[in-house]
């Protein structure tokens, strides 16, 4: 059988193993298709049925979590933990807490992840998980409550060397605590089952910022391969989560200015650039509207989404030479990526998983644009998490200094194994078809060796 048409029948079997799981199936595509070089290559793949098995996690839990809001009334939510591929490590990967949650869009991060987790070079596995619940408008006290609850049920599946998940949308430092703090007092020992975990009890320095800085530093890899670099540069960044905040730090680090962020209900311009000051106070501490940045800043405008153009993110509409979408899947699409291109961009990294549609994608790939994907542009994080590991298996304390030259070493590392395999697979500077050969690459390797398991 042909490459393309084994491809198509993975494809058309998951669509009809698993309806309605969309998101799922657009990153199941995405690197199924940038794979063809090498299957054409190696028929070893095919023949070991690997392509049927990496689409099937190894393990979905779905679970209830029931809790008691501030009312009394008993809440209740749907719980995900997807453990997708253990081949050469145990499972690691985020928790996201969002109402858009469901079973496909955690398929689609941990699937993901398997590959991202393979390009760091270290040892560790895919995984994902989260739920539906909603943390906007909850209190703090429901908010602990919730995630009580939800490690009620998980504790039972993860561990040291089984399951380490750690944050995403919606789960930063505190949802963690609580989290760590149940699983503490359901099972009586303090285990490094989390990462991105408080700095006074086994956390990394530099976790928080890693993903945003990782993602920074990629870009910069991209711009010196062509000589160039990100100093001086307009950059416009999508976002004022984890992601997006310590994008925005590092891209003042390298001398580039960041002059947009946003958030669910809308965005920022700010033409002499964010201030960082104010992004932290108005999203960290006091967890409101990005609408209060535009009332301290009286030379930054504020776009509600009811004003953006139809079907359009205003974010990439701001002319500048480097874009960072680091909010959520799918917030780029065909349109916003031909206005960012007429307006002279030459660079798009993305922080955020899946950020990009299809169209989008295909059209940066084909076009003169520098592209950064998800899967290698934001594993700084999960990297960063692996470190923390580390520290907690040898009970030792690394500086800030020491952390952040490994996640820039491990950056670069990521960038040169996916630069030198779009080389060897002739399509020189693709970081797509690079990223996911050499992601894929020791995941099905080490599953052949491991036998039909
Ligand atoms: P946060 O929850 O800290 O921030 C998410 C940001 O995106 C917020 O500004 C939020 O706005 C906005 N947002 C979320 N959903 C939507 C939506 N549907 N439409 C518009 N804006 C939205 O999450 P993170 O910064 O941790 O994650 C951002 C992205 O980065 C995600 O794709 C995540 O999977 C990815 N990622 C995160 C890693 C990490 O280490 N945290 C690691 C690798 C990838 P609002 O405040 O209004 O909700």
């Amino acid at each position: 059988m042909s490459v393309s048409k084994y491809v198509d029948k993975v494809l058309e079997k998951i669509v009809e193993e698993t309806p309605g799981q969309t998101e799922f199936y657009q990153a199941v595509e995405e690197v199924l298709h940038s794979l063809s070089p090498l299957l054409e290559a190696e028929p070893k793949y095919d023949d070991f049925n690997i392509l049927e098995r990496i689409v099937i996690p190894e393990r979905t839990i779905i679970f209830r979590v029931v809790w008691l809001d501030d009312a009394g009334k008993i809440q209740t939510n749907m719980g995900y933990r997807v453990e997708f591929n253990s081949a050469i490590g145990p499972y690691k990967g985020g928790l996201r807490f969002h109402p858009s949650v469901n079973l496909g869009i955690i398929k689609f991060l941990g699937f993901e992840q398997i590959f991202k987790n393979s390009l760091t070079g270290l040892n560790i596995g895919g995984g994902k998980g989260g739920s539906n619940f909603d943390p906007k408008g909850k209190s703090e006290n429901e908010i602990m409550k919730f995630c009580q609850a939800f490690m009620s049920e998980l504790y039972r599946h993860i561990g040291e060397t089984k399951d380490i998940p750690a944050g995403d949308i919606g789960v930063g430092a505190r949802e963690l605590g609580y989290m760590f703090g149940q699983y503490k007092r359901l099972t009586g020992t303090f285990e490094g089952i989390l990462t991105g975990k408080g700095l006074n009890w086994g956390g990394s320095l530099v976790r928080k910022e890693a993903t945003g800085f990782g993602s920074v530093y990629f870009a910069e890899e991209m711009f010196n391969k062509r000589g160039d670099s990100l100093k001086g540069k307009l950059a416009s960044v999508s976002g004022s989560g984890n992601v997006a905040t310590y994008t925005i730090q590092k891209l003042y680090d390298m001398e580039a200015i960041p002059v947009t962020c946003s958030d669910s209900r809308g965005m920022i311009y700010h033409k002499s650039g964010i201030n960082l000051d104010t992004l932290k106070i108005i999203k960290e501490v006091d967890r409101k509207c990005l609408s209060e940045y535009a009332k301290l800043h009286k030379d930054a405008t504020y776009i509600p989404v009811h004003q953006y153009p139809e079907g359009r993110n205003a974010v990439w509409s701001v002319p500048v030479q480097a874009a960072f979408p680091s909010a959520t899947q799918n917030e780029l699409n065909l349109e916003d990526v031909k206005t960012l291109h007429k307006n002279g961009c030459q660079l798009i990294c993305e922080g955020a998983n899946m950020p990009s549609t299809l169209a989008a994608v295909d059209y940066i790939v084909n076009s003169d644009i520098l592209y950064g994907p998800a899967k290698a542009a934001n594993a700084g994080g999960v990297a960063t998490s692996q470190l923390e590991m580390s520290q907690n298996a040898s009970m030792q304390k690394w500086s800030f200094a020491d952390v952040d030259n490994k996640l820039r070493t491990i950056m670069k590392s990521i960038f040169n194994i996916s630069y030198e395999t779009s080389k060897e697979f002739n399509d020189e500077g693709n970081l797509v078809l690079g990223a996911n050969i050499a992601g894929f690459r020791k995941v099905a390797d080490s599953m052949i060796d491991q036998g039909a398991v």
